[in-house]
């Protein structure tokens, strides 16, 4: 895709221009073209980032020592350089394509804004004083430092007023002279000096001016990249791309099912109190309650069920049970209800393998409204009723504070993780949550010891015989493929790969 080009001023080359620093406050949209597919890579990778950064946030104090650590390796693994030798065209591109993608809702806005300020901060800090000083001169942030005289004709002043700066550190530190309106946060909380319309600003609170400055800047941006959004949607290419990262998940795919058949019916109910995610066991605990779903907790909880393994005969059977003992008989399931579940497992309509819901698709796609009990508890339900929920299934008092702290600061996915830790008794969930099947598989691996779900029912015996794939694509006869296939299903090492071939071959 194109980016639209602009007019070059005085014969800049435009790339030292825009990535003449380390950090930018990315007023500058790139100017070059992309493949479709280095845009779907860096937006992707630049979310995976911002995700790892509002769980970092949670869990460590910003700027610790662990959160920069674990912060950095992150940075490696995506490959972001940033550092004055690196190219940084990936972190320009990557920010404009999920501004794209975030300026869509309110909600959207808010996170976006919030990861990106705090990535923001931690690259600010990391910074030598020096290219600071150069990174707030390049964007018209003229603050200057203070003479070593002017320091010492105030330093009780400067000593006094701002905090943590000791008589000592004083001279070894940079104070800079600054507007007071562009401080209004600094004067509120008398935390610098203030005298004839400046303040003077030790260099650790400079971050603060040039963290709102960012705010500000980037919250017009998306106002106005979302006037643009019309234009964009037009374009057949980008509008799923853009709509898939505005719900993205970036994990694993659970439509592959890896444990097909290892769950029993009669498992569910004791599985639904052990290892679901509270959305889901308040759907399945409705379902036992009412004998019925509505389509929005049918479609959330049936392609749950079908991730963590039931087949489509049990699902069939799950469904139908549950529905006759309410106001469906038998016959209305059939003609009503059947196709529906057949169709989430491909074998109706456009026979489309559906996928079980992310967590950000849960949270941000289709709210739930009277009578439905599909969505996520942690951002759907009124904090009141959560704490309700939560008390009825025990979770302690200091725990349920934690997590309606969590709720209340909009991070929804580490509410639930905590409620993971408190309902799993482990101190730190090792896995950044995103995804209801990924909090089961993840909640049979603590309660089997680091094992995954074993079946309860009898598991099909190994077979002797050593098929191979070319020993099984040349079989002629259907029934015996089938049966080869059930075999190798349970043998195989890889059977992500062998579904796939499967599929291929049906
Ligand atoms: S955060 Fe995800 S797994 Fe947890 S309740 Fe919400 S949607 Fe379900």
């Amino acid at each position: 895709m194109q980016f639209p080009s602009r007019r070059r001023k005085n014969n800049i080359n435009p790339q030292t221009e825009l990535y003449g620093h380390a950090l930018q406050f990315y007023g500058q949209p790139p100017l070059e073209n992309i493949s479709l597919s280095e845009f779907e890579t860096f937006a992707v990778d630049r979310l995976k980032l911002l995700k790892t950064i509002e769980n970092l946030g949670v869990s460590y104090v910003k700027l610790s020592e662990q959160y920069a650590k674990k912060l950095e390796t992150e940075f490696k693994n995506l490959n972001f350089p940033y550092r004055p030798d690196a190219k940084r065209r990936k972190d320009h591109i990557s920010h404009f394509i999920l501004r794209l993608a975030y300026c869509q809702t309110e909600d959207l806005r808010r996170w976006f804004i919030q990861q990106e300020v705090d990535l923001f901060r931690y690259r600010f800090n990391d910074l030598p004083p020096k290219h600071k000083l150069e990174f707030l001169h390049r964007n018209n942030l003229q603050y200057d430092t203070i003479s070593v005289e002017e320091k010492k004709t105030l330093l009780d002043k400067l000593v006094n007023s701002s905090y943590a700066v000791s008589g000592i550190t004083v001279e070894d530190q940079d104070f800079y002279k600054v507007p007071f309106q562009d401080a209004l946060d600094l004067v509120r909380t008398r935390k610098v000096y203030l005298k004839a319309g400046y303040v003077y600003i030790p260099h650790q609170d400079i971050v603060t001016i040039v963290l709102n400055d960012f705010r500000t800047r980037l919250s017009k941006a998306l106002a106005l990249t979302a006037r643009s959004l019309p234009a964009v949607h037009s374009d057949e290419r980008l509008q799923p791309l853009l709509n898939h990262l505005s719900h993205a998940y970036v994990g694993q795919d659970y439509s592959i099912q890896k444990n097909v058949g290892k769950i029993s019916l009669e498992q569910i109910d004791s599985l639904s109190g052990k290892s679901f995610p509270l959305c889901m066991r308040q759907l399945h605990q409705n379902l036992r309650e009412s004998h019925h779903l509505r389509h929005g907790g049918r479609m959330q909880y049936g392609l749950f069920l079908k991730g963590i393994g039931l087949s489509l005969e049990q699902a069939l059977q799950f469904w139908r049970s549950e529905f006759i003992r309410g106001k469906v008989d038998a016959d209305k399931f059939d003609k009503a209800y059947a196709y529906g579940i057949r169709h989430m497992f491909g074998k109706e309509g456009k026979r489309a393998d559906y996928t079980p819901y992310s967590c950000m698709k849960v949270i941000l796609s289709n709210p739930p409204s009277q009578g439905d009990h599909h969505g996520c508890p942690f951002r759907h339900s009124d904090p009141e009723l959560l704490k309700q929920k939560l008390q009825f299934y025990k979770v302690s008092p200091s725990g349920i504070s934690q997590i309606l702290e969590l709720v209340k600061g909009m991070h929804y996915q580490l509410a639930c993780q905590k409620y993971f830790e408190l309902t799993h008794n482990v101190s730190e969930a090792s896995f950044s949550l995103n995804h209801p099947n990924q909090y089961f598989i993840e909640s049979q691996r603590v309660l089997g010891g680091g094992k995954d779900i074993k079946r309860e029912m009898d598991t099909p015996q190994r077979s002797q015989d050593n098929h191979t794939w070319s020993d099984i694509s040349s079989l002629s006869s259907p029934t015996s493929f089938c049966l080869i296939i059930c075999e190798e299903w349970w043998l195989s090492e890889n059977q992500e790969s062998f579904a796939l071939k499967w599929r291929q071959l049906l």
